[in-house]
């Protein structure tokens, strides 16, 4: 049976920080705060996955109170995302994102995200796909003090034990 989930997330941009998007350091004078990488889009395809499998979401998974998972790579936690659902007995089939960020603009970054999400998901590359969305200057996103990622998961059950 296939299911579907979403997920979604959003960062606090500030001066001095890293960004980091689906695994892939972005240039930009401003990243994201959080507990782990603040990795928004990662996050938000865990939050994907995990929804579509009926599995909570990544604050059940990998708390951000929880010292193990500070500074973690958020790569990392989709890798173990990646064991929950297995061992629920569910693989990912695809998963669809739309990231908003007001810049720098994401070109190719966009590929180099969805390969290492795929990658990682065991998956073949065609079926992560990223794209990219401005704020059109309003809003946080807009103004450049937020990112934001918005995740749409499919996974299947398979046969277990
Ligand atoms: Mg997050």
């Amino acid at each position: 049976m296939n299911r579907v989930g979403i997920g979604t997330d959003r960062h606090r941009l500030v001066f001095g920080k890293p960004l980091i998007l689906g695994g892939v350091k972005v240039e930009s004078p401003k990243g994201a705060t959080g507990h782990s990488d603040a990795d928004t889009l990662t996050h938000a395809i865990i939050d994907a996955l995990l929804g579509a499998a009926g599995l909570g979401d990544i604050g059940h998974h990998f708390p951000d109170n929880d010292p193990k998972w500070k500074g973690a790579d958020s790569l990392v936690l989709l890798g173990k995302t990646l064991e929950i659902l297995k061992n629920a007995g569910y693989e990912p089939v695809n998963i669809d994102a739309s990231v908003h960020l007001e810049e720098p603009k994401l070109g190719r970054l966009k590929t180099e995200m969805s390969s290492k999400i795929a990658d990682t998901l065991k998956l073949p590359r065609h079926n992560v796909n990223v794209k990219a969305k401005t704020g059109e200057g309003m809003d946080s996103v807009g103004k450049g003090d937020a990112v934001e990622a918005v995740a749409v998961a499919m996974v299947v059950t398979v046969a277990t034990h």
